[in-house]
């Protein structure tokens, strides 16, 4: 009997502990979807990640409200993506809702020298090429830091984040670093594997030349030597001027370009009568600003793009 007391007190502390360190599992808080995608694949099960961004809001679209000061207040490691983009998070950390051992990481930090600093020129010929107006320049959310925010979509940068992720979760949380590190490294094996996948199959397209929505794609065009012609948004978050649609149509016919590439989250009525007037495809490509994350949506998300831009450009 007595024993059988003992082992049902073993079990319940055994319970208790559980309980225990299960409440003592540190929260991140992410903005974007990427980035949540990011951490989960390093936290593994030792720590909860949670987005501000509902799923079908993107980050120039989202307005921070009064109830997600709760999830800031619980957290203890923020995740952002910086260069403008999620600024409103910047401003409500700096107002309130304080966790004194809280961490807010930019998760682009050291990035900086490779960042590029103007808006797509459409590529034509001196008379329309040299746009000067930089991601400052607009109202849309790219602009404080004067740079594209867009690194997420370069495999090779992403590997930049992450490692910076790894760092922020060992520091945040010691106890569990061999595991952060651990499965870091996994996540770093498999993101070089996407980066190399997507070298060899752009390789030997014979159509290098593409038209995006918005100015989210230099980065990646850059890595895997597309040619950006030009994009359909001028400003971001701002209706292309006849003009300015008169100019891009030019230079989509001089460059042959054989598909303009729409968003997921734009309604792609622009993109399809620009299209149409050419008598050129459309394709839509994904620049992962929204949807639900998961430790999966980052890589699929890619291989996705991959697959619309190899059977669009072959
Ligand atoms: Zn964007």
């Amino acid at each position: 009997m007595n024993g059988h007391r003992s082992y049902l007190l073993a079990l319940l502390l055994g319970l208790l502990c559980g309980l225990k360190s299960q409440a003592a599992e540190i929260r991140i808080l992410t903005t974007l979807p990427v980035i949540h995608s990011w951490a989960a694949n390093v936290a593994g099960d030792a720590a909860t990640v949670e987005s501000l961004l509902p799923a079908n809001v993107g980050p120039h679209d989202f307005q921070f409200r009064p109830s997600d000061l709760r999830k800031l207040a619980a957290a203890d490691v923020v995740l952002m993506n910086g260069l403008g983009l999620d600024t409103w998070l910047t401003r409500a950390v700096t107002r309130g809702a304080s966790k004194p051992s809280r961490r807010v990481v930019t998760v682009t930090d050291g990035l900086q020298p490779q960042l590029i600093h103007h808006l797509t020129p459409l590529a034509m010929d001196a008379e329309t090429t040299g746009s000067k107006k930089s991601h400052s320049d607009h109202t849309h959310n790219h602009g404080d830091e004067d740079a594209n925010p867009h690194v997420w979509l370069d495999p090779v940068f992403a590997k930049h984040c992450v490692s910076n992720i790894i760092q922020a979760l060992c520091q945040a949380d010691p106890a569990h670093a061999d595991g952060y590190t651990r499965r870091g490294a996994t996540y770093l094996q498999e993101l070089d594997q996407l980066d190399t996948q997507i070298r060899s199959s752009l390789k030997d397209l014979s159509n290098r030349r593409i038209v995006t929505f918005h100015d989210a794609f230099p980065y990646f065009c850059r890595r895997y030597d597309l040619q950006l012609v030009g994009v359909v948004e001028e400003v971001p978050s701002v209706d292309p001027s006849p003009k300015y649609l008169a100019q891009l149509s030019r230079a989509i016919r001089k460059q042959q370009v054989r598909v303009i590439f729409s968003e997921p989250q734009f309604h792609p009525r622009l993109v399809k009568r620009l299209a149409n007037d050419l008598a050129i495809g459309v394709a839509e490509l994904d620049v992962l600003e929204t949807g639900s994350a998961s430790r999966t949506f980052y890589i699929e998300g890619l291989r996705r793009n991959l697959r619309t831009l190899e059977s669009s450009l072959r």
